[in-house]
Order: C-alpha cells, then structure tokens, then sequence
C-alpha cells in the first residue's frame, strides 16, 4: 500500500506552471488532478491554450495535454478535487495574496512560488536543507486562517537560492557581512529572447524589487522560532546588486563574505563536500539533490550553460573560492532558477510537508 496526493497547479500555463506540469507529470507520489489558470485560458485544454506559448525543450507530457483548464477563482469546484495546490500567478500582490487564502480557508494547502505571503511571520518561508523546523509557525497560521485545515508554505525568491544554500554551512564560523552581487537568467521573468529580444547581447543592471528580497529574505530562512512564529535573523549585514544578464536559465552569484571566526579554505571547503547529507537526503524525497553541493577545482567553473542541470536542477554549484582584499573571502555560485529556484524546490517542500504529514494523501494500493 503507498500514498499518494492528488495536486493542483494554480498558474499552469505560465513559466514556471510549465515547469510544475514536467516535474509532476512522472512523480512517484503525486498525481496532477488539476489544472487552473487566468479567464483568459478556462476551459480550454491545455494543449490548445498553450498552442505557440510551450516554453520548455521538452514536448508537452501527454497525459496533461488534453486536461482541461479550470479558471483559478473558481475555488469552490477545484477544492474536492485536490489535496494540495502549488501556485504560481502573475497578479497584484493583494490579489495573489487573497486567492492564496481563499484557497487556504477553503482547506486547501498551498505551496507557493509568489512573493506575496513571503514577509508574514505565520508563513514558512522553505529551503528544505534549511529550515524545515519553521513549518511550525503552519499551526499559528492555521488559526489565523479559519482552522479549516489550509495553509500557505512559500519558497524564498529565485535569486537567494544559489547564494544562501552555499553561505548556510558556513554560519558555524560567525558570518558578518555579505556582498554579492547576482546575475540572473531572462526566463526568471517569465520570458526567452523570442518574447524578450531587447535581451540578446545585452545587461540590465536594473530588476525591480530583486535587491530587497535579496537582502532581506536570507534573514528570514535563518530565523528562529519565537512563541510559534518565525522571527527573523538581525544578522549578517546582505548587500546585494541584482543584474539580468542574457541567459536562458541559471542565476549566477559572486559573493564575497566576512566572518566573526574566519575560517581556513580547508574548513570552508569540508563544508561544501559532495556528500554532504541534509534532511531532503535523509528521508529520501523523490527531489532530494545528490550531489546538493558541489565544489569545482577549475579556474573557469562553475558556468552557467554547463552546471545549471546539476543533480537534475537541484545541485548548488560552487567555485572560484579565494581569500578576498576587503572580505576574507569570495566565490562564485550557480543554482538553475526555474528548478531549484522555483518549481522543483517548491516540489521538494511539497514532498516535506507530505512525508511529515502535514498534508494528507489517499493510500492507494
Ligand atoms: P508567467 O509566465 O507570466 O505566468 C503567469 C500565470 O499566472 C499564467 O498561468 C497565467 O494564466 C496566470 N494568471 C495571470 N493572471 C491571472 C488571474 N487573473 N487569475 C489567475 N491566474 C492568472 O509567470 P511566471 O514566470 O510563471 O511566474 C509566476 C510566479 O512565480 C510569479 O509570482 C513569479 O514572481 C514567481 N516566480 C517565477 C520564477 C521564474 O523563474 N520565472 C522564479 C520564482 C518565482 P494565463 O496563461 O491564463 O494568463
């Protein structure tokens, strides 16, 4: 007998919608029960409401295509039909912040790519090699939320999660101050050079709302549980510069960082070993990255074109280490933004919440 969930996709024609259906359309524990998006796409198939907007290199999964699309404000029709909803919409942040909570007072958890619930101390904010111990704060949550058993887990922002994964291990040493500064893949705004051709060959030094979150969001993962919720961290000090560069996938970081304790280029590097093992690893979820991290000994690694898909899009490539003139050290680091940095790790937290059941799934023989 294995369990099994059935799953919603809220946004599932966008980029990062399109990720979620080739992440699910094989998944061991869950099943794509439903497909929901804008007005604009109910009630057509999926097949036919993608026609000319299929953004990914794989062909659409068959058993999806032909799905047909629920309008997502249609709460109410699409609840009996999930256990869970991932969900990735591009509105207002008060207006994806309410469909969030309706979902969730309508009983249904959420695992959430949008930004909207991200700075709420009841909301999770998961990295699942992390900080799992703040799923906790779901219970303060739940109450806040109508007690009809929903509730809103989120994923930090895309450009955090090639940087902090890296910097993490290395908090036991006292970490003070951080610079980095990111270089961030187009599809990380929904688009590719045919719907963004201003982008060939050029950088936009500019990404709005990027450098806060960036700055402030890694303070959030490294917060502390306090009387049910989670407070956030008063240290390091993040400054961050946030660039759009012209890459299909892949956000790269250069970061450079100072410790209370500072650490020798051996410790850092025991630190980054590949067999290092994290929650995700030991209860074995389907997304688990093996390896999560990986140190490169070459000069000219890691590099956006050749290490993005590492462990499946799952892996923290990591490179370039060397002691700094102004820090006491500087590296380089790359996660793929669209996998790990938006709907495989969203999946991995769904894995989470499912294996530690805060989500309950049909036994299924
Ligand atoms: P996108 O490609 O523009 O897709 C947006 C999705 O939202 C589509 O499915 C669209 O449906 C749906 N939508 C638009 N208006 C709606 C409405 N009024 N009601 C319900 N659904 C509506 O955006 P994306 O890049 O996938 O990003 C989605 C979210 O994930 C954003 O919050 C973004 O910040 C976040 N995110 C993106 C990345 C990334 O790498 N791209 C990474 C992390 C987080 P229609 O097709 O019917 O219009």
């Amino acid at each position: 007998m294995k369990k099994q969930w059935r799953v919603g996709i809220i946004g599932a024609t966008g980029m990062v919608g399109q990720r979620f259906v080739l992440l699910l359309a094989n998944h061991p524990w869950f099943k794509v029960t439903c497909l929901a998006a804008s007005k604009r796409s109910a009630g057509q198939t999926y097949h036919s409401a993608l026609d000319g907007r299929w953004r990914m290199e794989e062909e659409m999964p068959a058993n999806i295509a032909q799905m047909s699309i629920h309008d997502a404000n249609d709460i109410d029709a699409i609840a009996p039909l999930v256990d869970f909803v991932f969900c990735a919409v591009s509105l207002e942040k008060n207006e994806t912040r309410e469909l969030e909570e309706a979902y969730a007072r309508a009983g249904v958890p959420v695992v959430s790519n949008n930004s909207a619930c991200r700075g709420l101390e009841d909301v999770p904010m998961i990295i699942p090699e992390i900080n799992a111990d703040h799923l906790a704060a779901i219970e303060k949550q739940k109450e806040r939320l109508g007690g009809k058993g929903g509730f809103i887990v989120v994923k930090p922002n895309c450009s955090i999660q090639s940087y902090v994964p890296a910097l993490h291990p290395l908090r036991y040493f006292g970490i003070e101050k951080i610079s980095v500064c990111t270089y961030q893949a187009i599809s990380g705004a929904g688009k590719s050079f045919e719907t963004w051709p201003e982008m060939v060959d050029n950088v936009i030094p500019y990404i709005g709302g990027e450098e806060e979150k960036s700055e402030q969001e890694p303070l959030k993962v490294w917060g502390q549980m306090y009387d049910g919720v989670i407070q956030n961290a008063q240290t390091p000090l993040i400054s961050a510069q946030c660039l759009r560069v012209p890459v299909t996938d892949g956000h790269m970081a250069a970061v450079s960082v100072s410790f209370r304790n500072k650490p020798t280029k051996e410790q850092i590097l025991e630190c980054w070993q590949e067999d290092v093992r994290t929650l995700p690893q030991e209860l074995q979820l389907p997304s688990a990255a093996s390896p999560y991290l990986k140190y490169f000994e070459e000069n000219n690694r890691p590099q956006t074109k050749l290490d993005r898909n590492l462990s499946n899009g799952m892996g923290i490539s990591i490179g370039r280490l060397r002691e700094d003139k102004i820090f006491d050290y500087r590296f380089v680091c790359l996660s793929h933004n669209t996998l790990r940095g938006a709907a495989g790790g969203a999946v991995e937290t769904a894995e989470l919440l499912c294996k530690l059941n805060y989500i309950k799934g049909e036994k299924e023989s």
